[in-house]
């Protein structure tokens, strides 16, 4: 079976109907809440980085990220990649998201470009 949104494979018994159509999980849940594709993180925006950093709104692997810059201050991305069991791309995908949440920043740092976060203070960086 066949899912008629994504075209996916359905295991039998997983499959879901939605407006007369069999969906796959993922599309059913997408065509439940609209809103979902659209932009993930304006209902983040609204909320204050604080708020949002004590708050269990951010996800697992946002907290992991951000509990392993405060202990070592600067991390390389690939050395935070691999602390929270991510590739190097889809980590870029969570960096910028914790970027335009003003969580993280980039620090440049004898050369090199380490991911720090937002509050840490710029003393000892590269102008
Ligand atoms: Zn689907």
């Amino acid at each position: 079976m066949k899912c008629e949104s994504c075209q996916a494979e359905i295991e039998a018994g997983d499959e879901r109907e939605h407006a007369g159509r069999t969906l796959c999980e993922d599309c059913y849940m997408d065509a439940l809440s609209p809103a979902r594709s659209c932009d993930p993180w304006a209902v983040f925006s609204a909320k204050s980085a604080a708020e949002l950093e004590g708050g269990a709104e951010l996800t697992e692997v946002h907290q992991k990220m951000l509990h392993k810059l405060q202990q070592d201050k600067y991390v390389l991305p690939p050395d935070l990649a691999a602390h929270v069991g991510l590739s190097l791309e889809q980590l870029q995908k969570e960096l910028a998201a914790l970027r335009h949440l003003e969580l993280i920043r980039g620090a440049r740092k004898g050369g090199q470009v380490y991911v720090t976060r937002f509050d840490t203070p710029h003393d000892g960086e590269d102008n």
